[in-house]
């Protein structure tokens, strides 16, 4: 039989009527569909941005648990209408909501307009980010926006990046340089032979403020929890110097061998800074890879003001910057920076059906030899048209904006006697604490009171706040990353904590401190 013959009985034998999904591809066949379905979409979620008035509406997991058990997957619903608004009941009625200006909880952000049509946009087309021969310009804009920040954290010309699922993997793949660069130089490859016997010596500093990530990281890479040293932080939660120097004097006594220096530009619960210079300065001497966790801090990279509290960023072999948290774009958005891009060898892996070596002779781009992922979302999309639409000068002001909220927050309420600071803020980031004279004293039940106060508040939906614990005591936390918040809501939800605060203790106290 000819071909010619077998592709007539093969359309007669598969005839484009019966193709399974034919009604829900994405195709040029379904455009009204396609069109109808973003539409109703579209509907459901302006309707419900409009008739959101709280930031969250309190459920318990017990509470939503029920509506999911009479749920078969495998039946499908009546129709698209019928699918949304059982959507709507499941987790609509019940979602976080980011953008409201009482969200005050962990570093999740409002997301920018040119975002949301960049995700429509680059899931439509499902470009994958891995290989030049599945997004072809969608490799161009990645690598242009990696260029783009590599200029503005000042790395230098051998420089290089990738977009990552977030921090944590940026995280990671600092530290999977660093470890495998750290022995390349003494001509052991990691990547083919596996760990030497004197990786258990490895050490990895960082501040005890510093991102879990680390220590996760550690463990991922064969080295373990135990090869991180935390060190001490001064009152403002940055990076002792002192500790740092003792603990690298420590190390060359016991015969460690310290592999990396993480300093955070922006701690995950305070804000604070490590003095990059000076870390800088000191892992020059001693000859340590220098990682910059600058994941919330990173949009200072952009503001007209404060530019300079990164200072020292230059002086970074890596450097992670999140842009989900402070540059307002939707999860994911991420990526990871080293000063020379050698480095990311330590990581190819050439696939023939894949990423030959061939294709990196010839000079195709193929991003998969800079990252751990293969199959990899188009998320550069999404910062890409928001520079285009507005500009990188108007999301450090948007940055600024809430930095000098918090100052001002700062300002308003460390007056308030039934409050306690844990330090002044630095970003935007406040740590406090229900601490009315009355109780102060009894720790145990001003940190149970505190426990109560955000369990209290996350309940009634009308602001969502963050906890932490510093020095063993229970603090409450403001993240601030929405310039819609004012001072007042500030006051508005300090005014929950006093309300919830003084009702435990109605409850709770002693009765001479009751009566006090
Ligand atoms: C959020 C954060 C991370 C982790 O980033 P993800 O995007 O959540 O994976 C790492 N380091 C710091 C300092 C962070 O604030």
């Amino acid at each position: 039989m000819s071909i010619k013959q077998i592709v007539s009985r093969d359309s007669q034998a598969l005839p484009r009527a019966d193709v399974p999904g034919k009604r829900h591809l994405f195709n040029q066949h379904n455009l009204a569909a396609y069109r109808q379905g973003m539409e109703q979409s579209l509907q459901l979620v302006s309707h419900r941005l409009a008739a959101v008035s709280q930031p969250f509406s309190g459920v318990l997991p017990q509470e939503l648990a029920p509506a999911f058990a009479g749920i078969d997957l495998e039946q499908p619903a009546a129709d698209q209408a019928a699918v949304l608004a059982e959507l709507a009941t499941l987790y609509l009625d019940d979602a976080v909501y980011f953008h409201h200006p009482r969200y005050l909880a962990h570093l999740n952000c409002p997301v920018l307009l040119p975002s949301l049509m960049a995700e429509l946009i680059l899931s439509a087309f499902n470009s994958s980010l891995d290989t030049w021969d599945q997004s072809a310009g969608g490799t161009l804009i990645e690598q242009k926006l990696i260029d783009w920040t590599l200029g503005h954290l000042g790395l230098g010309a051998d420089a290089d990046g990738v977009f990552t699922s977030g921090g944590t993997q940026s995280n990671l793949m600092a530290l999977l340089l660093a470890r495998d660069s750290y022995y390349a130089r003494r001509g052991h490859s990691v990547q083919h032979a596996g760990l030497p016997a004197d990786a258990g010596r490895l050490r990895i500093l960082c501040s005890s403020a510093s991102h879990f990530s680390v220590q996760k990281s550690a463990a991922l890479l064969g080295l373990g929890y135990e090869a991180v040293i935390s060190v001490p932080c001064d009152a403002r939660q940055c990076m002792d110097m002192a500790a740092l120097q003792a603990e690298l004097a420590r190390c060359q006594a016991a015969g460690l061998l310290p592999l990396a220096v993480v300093a955070t530009a922006g701690t995950t619960d305070f804000g604070s800074i490590d003095p990059l210079p000076d870390i800088a300065a000191q892992c020059r001497q001693h000859d340590i890879w220098l990682h910059v966790d600058a994941a919330y801090g990173g949009a200072l990279l952009l503001s007209p003001t404060r530019r300079h509290w990164l200072h020292g960023i230059e002086f970074a072999d890596s450097v992670t910057v999140d842009y989900h948290k402070s540059f307002f774009q939707p999860v994911s958005c991420s990526a990871f920076f080293a000063r020379e891009r050698r480095h990311f060898t330590h990581l190819t892996w050439h696939a023939d059906y894949l990423n030959p070596l061939s294709a990196a002779q010839e000079g195709t781009p193929n991003l998969v030899n800079k990252s751990i992922q293969t199959t990899r979302r188009f998320d550069a999309l999404k910062l890409w048209l928001t520079l285009r639409s507005m500009g990188g000068a108007e999301i450090g002001a948007m940055f600024d904006r809430v930095i000098e909220l918090a100052q001002q927050g700062y300002a308003m309420l460390r007056a308030e006697p039934w409050l306690q600071f844990a330090a002044a803020p630095q970003l935007s980031t406040l740590v406090l604490r229900f601490a009315p004279a009355a109780a102060l004293g009894d720790d145990a039940l001003l940190d149970a009171a505190n426990v109560y106060i955000r369990k209290a508040i996350f309940r009634s939906g009308e602001a969502v706040i963050a906890a932490t614990k510093l020095g063993g005591r229970q603090y409450l936390k403001f993240t601030l990353l929405n310039p819609e918040t004012t001072l007042a809501d500030l006051a508005a939800v300090a005014a929950l904590i006093r309300h919830h605060g003084e009702a435990y203790l109605a409850e709770h106290a002693a009765p001479c401190a009751r009566s006090a």
